[in-house]
């Protein structure tokens, strides 16, 4: 039997992105961007640029059927 793959929230990458940064994965409508904590106030270091400072997300690969 063939299922489609549904991946748990495990598999998601946390990562840290600056709006900008954040944007940039958006754009290219391959990632799914989700906070993964509402509640962080505190900024830190971006892990894309190292430069601007942002809050922590779920990047999850969109995954393209075909
Ligand atoms: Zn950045």
């Amino acid at each position: 039997m063939t299922r489609l793959t549904w991946q748990g929230n495990d598999r998601n990458s946390l990562i840290c992105l600056c709006p900008t940064c954040r944007e940039n994965f958006e754009i290219t409508g391959s990632y799914r961007i989700r906070r993964a904590n509402y509640r962080q106030t505190v900024k830190e270091i971006c892990t894309y640029c190292q430069i601007r400072m942002g809050y922590d997300y779920y990047v999850t690969p969109v995954s393209e059927r075909g």
